[in-house]
């Protein structure tokens, strides 16, 4: 068999662990073992590909493989599950910006493309272009997550789409000069550079609370350009690997928008929120009163419940607090209590963040109910026990046009006959809007950290 067949086959046998690993992350079962999967999909990949003829400076490569082992296995380790989107923005970041790199070294290497193919020339630019906005966007936008700077949109106002479609066209200009033929470093670097704006100024006027639909928008980008740069280089797992991200990017980012129910050119538009809340104090709007209750009447209440729905939110994931709701539900289904749990397709800060948190405490699979389904159910709930969870209990989002979050569905809990709100205080969730649900006179709330409330409540039944 000669290298060339040898290196084809590899790729296929990636190429299909790439797609069976992708089946896998569908449901929170299968989720770990796909990403397995997928990864010697890609470590197959890498293999192949160092066993193209031509491969030099193996103690570069040796290098480059030590440096990013070095930097992203303790960084992957590491980081906590409710930084995961800004960790996804920074990885993927990193592969558009190598994209651009790459396409760079091609034009050096080859002299302005001189004489290579014109499809050659184009899928390098378009490489170039697309993986420079991915990777200062996906840094922007990590800036913002991490709250390295503000997650407010920062914009100059009307003159900011003009300035966006300048710096387009300068990128492109520059390409345009170089598919005919141009071959000054001056160009690319212009190129390069007009696209690094464009990126930046792009996720600048975005707010915090559409970050994640910007992260997986930015990474279906990476992928396209990567796909490009593999038609470019005739590298099939590039084009392969690239297509996949490009078309689940997409896929994902659609979903998310649908979700909460904005268009993606509303969401790039920009404008719409400000990041998530700190503390708050515990006071009401005008004369609205919250009431509060204790972790025992809280027990009492739904200890002679018929049917409790648990609903958990970004804050049950901050809390980490899990297992304790477990154990809690577990002993109310000892005294005889239906409990399920409510899951919103955008609860947390990541689709299926509540699936995979709960799945980890190893919450029965069947007590988890999608929107649709449970939200029937509301109405004959005596108590909905909200767990830091806001924006997707927020009435405002079925009654209030001039909210921002009006139109996306919610679950309704307002309909069940009690509402428990655990949550620290009266901080908005991340759209930054008021929740009326916290003023209704069935809800109750019992402030303090999510993850010490439900012990104290399991302690309170326990004893009852
Ligand atoms: P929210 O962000 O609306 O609210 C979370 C609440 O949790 C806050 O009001 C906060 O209040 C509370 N909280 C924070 N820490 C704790 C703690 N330690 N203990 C108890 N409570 C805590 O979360 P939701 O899950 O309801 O909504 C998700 C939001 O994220 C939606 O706006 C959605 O559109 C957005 N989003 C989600 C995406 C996804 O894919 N999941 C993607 C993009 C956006 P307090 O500080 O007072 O405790």
């Amino acid at each position: 068999m000669s290298r060339e067949v040898l290196i084809q086959l590899l790729y296929i046998v990636a190429f299909a662990l790439f797609i069976y690993g992708l089946m896998g992350l569908t449901g929170p079962r299968t989720a770990v073992r796909g990403n397995w999967i997928a990864a010697a999909g890609m470590g197959l990949a890498v293999v192949a590909t160092l066993l193209t003829p031509g491969m030099g400076n193996w103690w570069l490569i040796l290098l480059g493989i030590a440096i990013g082992t070095a930097v992203g296995v303790p960084s992957a380790k590491q980081v906590k599950m409710t930084a995961m989107p800004q960790m996804v923005a920074l990885f993927n970041g990193v592969g558009g910006g190598a994209v651009a790199l790459i396409a760079w070294v091609e034009f050096r290497e080859s002299h302005g493309f001189d004489g290579s193919p014109a499809h050659v020339a184009v899928a390098s630019l378009f490489s170039a272009i697309v993986g420079s906005v991915s990777f200062w966007g996906s840094l922007i936008a990590y800036g913002k997550l991490q709250e390295v700077i503000t997650g407010r949109p920062v914009g100059i106002g009307k003159l900011q789409q003009p300035l966006n479609l300048v710096l387009l066209l300068l990128a492109l200009v520059c390409a345009g000069v170089i598919i005919g033929g141009g071959d000054a470093q001056l160009l690319i670097i212009g190129l390069l550079l007009a696209s690094a704006v464009l990126g930046v100024m792009v996720v600048l006027p975005i707010g915090g609370a559409d970050m994640p639909v910007v992260i997986s928008l930015l990474n279906a980008l990476t992928g396209l350009s990567a796909a490009a740069m593999g038609l470019a280089l005739d590298n099939t797992a590039l084009i392969v690997a690239g297509m996949i991200v490009g078309a689940s990017g997409t896929i994902l980012t659609n979903l998310m928008a649908k979700a909460m129910n904005r268009s993606i050119p509303a969401i790039v538009a920009g404008g719409f929120g400000g990041g998530g809340g700190g503390g708050g104090s515990v006071q009401g709007s005008g004369d609205q009163t919250v009431r509060r209750t204790s972790a025992s009447d809280a027990a009492i209440q739904m200890a002679f419940a018929n049917q409790v729905i648990i609903v958990p939110g970004y804050g049950m994931a901050v809390a980490q607090a899990q297992h304790a709701v477990r154990e809690m539900a577990d002993l109310l289904e000892s005294r005889g209590v239906s409990v399920y749990y409510a899951i919103h397709p955008v609860a947390g800060r990541m689709p299926g963040h509540m699936n995979v948190l709960l799945a980890e405490a190893d919450v029965p699979y069947e007590r988890l109910k999608e929107m649709e389904d449970i939200n029937r159910e509301f109405a004959r709930t005596d108590v909905a026990m909200v767990i830091g969870a806001n924006d997707v209990t927020n009435p405002a989002a079925r009654t209030d046009t001039d909210s921002p979050i009006y139109g996306m569905p919610i679950l309704n809990v307002d309909e069940s006959r009690s509402v428990i709100v655990l949550k620290r205080g009266m901080a908005p969730g991340f759209a930054g809007v008021d929740n009326a649900l916290y003023f209704d006179p069935k809800t109750t709330m019992l402030f303090g950290d999510a993850k010490s409330s439900v012990a104290e409540v399991t302690e309170e039944l326990k004893a009852l």
